[in-house]
């Protein structure tokens, strides 16, 4: 295999001096070596051409043994000794102290191009982070983060990618439902890759440890390779990085609210230091509009992660992070400041973000009111977030509106909705029509502009699902076609029609397609 090896992260940051694989709290180091456990049988399932070229891996190469081996651990890169990460981070609003890379190991660190990349592997096997646990992952939950990261890269939203999909050939003791019954599944692994898989978890470890050098290499370290350039707004390089650390996060969190993902753990080590969606678990993807569902049975009680409280745990988790860097200048003014702002630009974000699903250009002074009014209506009755709005861009202006047919196909069941909630509807469409009388483009060009923004086709839960069920008796073609179709999640795809239809009845309380959990 040749990369372009160019090993930042270990030249300059403070190496564990164990390298016995052993579990372990570590504290003066940034991270631990550690080798990929070996696999019995490994078999590549899928590759993303796309993540080749950024690489600088030609196609010819996907097809050898060399690159077998290489994303499954079963070779090391010459040059290149592969390690694990130490963070820690609150989980569902507690402190869990040191948790770290338990089942992702570090292979590579590429430049190519002048971009930085890491290739990761996760379910690589036990690392000194580990803790009660195997380091391994299935076949279910790799195919999910797969397919997921790349589809989310190809909707614009900012993430974490896919290189490939393997099995490992290995078998792995899993509980689905944390019940009692468990099983052994497929083991798997995917060789995911980003410029840096910091997360906030990592700053917090050396804040709660007060390992002030620790954490101000760690700090100066990624100001130097991710954020030299920002805008320098405030008086410190800390309060520059923390502004924009604030801005790259309130704008993936917007994304998301743009195409309807719910991450469902978002756990302060689950939130990358780059604002890139990371640890693709039990997510999943708003069918109906229902603001307050969570995948995760994990979190059924409360609710933390539910769709609409999205942004509120951003923000919970910068202040975290804040309270991370305060050592780093021993003031507090800076960080707060940063943050009481957070609301007001997320709440500006989210109103630009509306505007354009509805193919608004110019800004109204009604618009609050119609965008508020328009989510409280998508919750009158079962109405799927995604049909609603690619249904909806085909409206024309001058058209007059008796019913709710523009938009039928989006309704569950179309005869729940009462005479009340038809003529909130309609009032809804004549005030949007209303509205559209302000706006210069024409129906044709609003439709282009409301379909580049609202997706026509994403991974539904039961799609992943179904791909799953596939490829669990030996048949990966369904990965295969849920991967070209979210290649082009906003085009119209005539072949792909049957894709573009509301969540089956059969998924509705189905686990995999609307309860996941953390077992993975
Ligand atoms: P997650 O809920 O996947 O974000 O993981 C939380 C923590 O548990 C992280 O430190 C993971 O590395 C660790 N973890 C999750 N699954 C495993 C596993 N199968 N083996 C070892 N560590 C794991
Ligand atoms: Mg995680």
């Amino acid at each position: 295999m040749i990369l372009n090896l160019d090993d930042s992260f270990t030249k300059e940051l403070e190496a564990d001096p164990i390298m016995e694989n052993s579990r372990r709290l570590v504290r003066d180091a940034h991270f631990s070596y550690v080798m990929p456990r070996k696999t019995s049988d490994p078999k590549l399932i899928h590759v993303s051409p796309e993540m080749l070229e950024p690489l600088g891996i030609s196609g010819k190469q996907i097809g050898t043994t060399d690159f077998l081996n290489l994303v499954t651990g079963n070779q090391n890169l010459p040059g290149f000794n592969p390690y694990a990460m130490v963070y820690a981070g609150h989980q569902f609003g507690n402190w869990a102290s040191q948790l770290g890379d338990g089942r992702a190991i570090n292979i590579a660190e590429v430049l190519h191009d002048q971009k930085r990349w890491i290739l990761q592997l996760k379910g690589a096997g036990e690392t000194p982070y580990s803790r009660s646990a195997d380091g391994l992952a299935v076949l279910r939950s790799s195919i999910r983060e797969y397919l997921c990261s790349e589809a989310m890269y190809h909707l614009g939203v900012p993430t974490t990618r896919a290189l490939s999909l393997a099995l490992t050939g290995d078998q792995v003791l899993r509980d689905v439902m944390y019940d009692g019954n468990a099983a052994y599944e497929k083991g798997a692994i995917v060789c995911r890759v980003a410029p840096s898989f910091l997360r906030f978890g990592n700053y917090q470890w050396f804040a709660s440890q007060n390992k002030i050098k620790e954490l101000k290499q760690l700090t100066d370290y990624t100001i130097k390779y991710f954020f030299d350039e920002v805008p320098q707004l405030h008086d410190n390089i800390y309060l520059n990085f923390f502004q924009k650390v604030c801005d790259l996060t309130r704008e993936m969190i917007t994304h998301w609210q743009r195409v309807g993902f719910v991450h469902g753990v978002m756990n302060t080590d689950n939130m990358s230091i780059l604002g890139l969606t990371i640890d693709y678990g039990p997510y999943g993807w708003l069918d109906d509009f229902n603001p307050n569902w969570t995948p995760n049975t994990t979190d059924r009680t409360h609710k933390r992660y539910r769709y609409i409280n999205q942004p509120n745990i951003a923000l919970w988790n910068l202040y975290q992070l804040a309270n991370a860097l305060v050592p780093l200048i021993n003031e507090t003014e800076g960080f707060e400041s940063i943050l009481n702002t957070y609301p007001d630009q997320f709440k500006t974000s989210y109103q630009n973000m509306m505007r354009k699903k509805l193919g608004l250009i110019n800004e109204g002074d009604t618009d609050d009111k119609l965008i508020g009014e328009l989510v409280e209506n998508l919750q009158m009755i079962e109405t799927d977030m995604t049909i609603f709005f690619r249904e909806l861009a085909k409206l024309s202006k001058n058209d007059v509106i008796s019913t709710t047919e523009l938009v039928k196909f989006s309704f569950y069941n179309e005869q729940e909705l009462n005479k009340i909630q038809t003529d909130k509807w309609l009032d809804w469409f004549q005030r949007y029509k209303e509205r559209l009388q302000n706006e210069v483009i024409t129906d044709e060009e609003r439709a282009f502009n409301m379909n580049l923004v609202n997706p026509k086709y994403v991974l539904r839960n039961y799609m992943a699902q179904m791909a799953i069920d596939e490829a669990d008796s030996g048949n990966f073609d369904l990965i295969d076609e849920l991967f070209q179709l979210l290649k082009n999640p906003y085009k119209e795809q005539l072949d792909n029609e049957k894709w573009y239809a509301k969540r089956p009845e059969w998924a509705r309380d189905k686990i995999g397609c609307s309860m996941l959990s953390c077992s993975s």
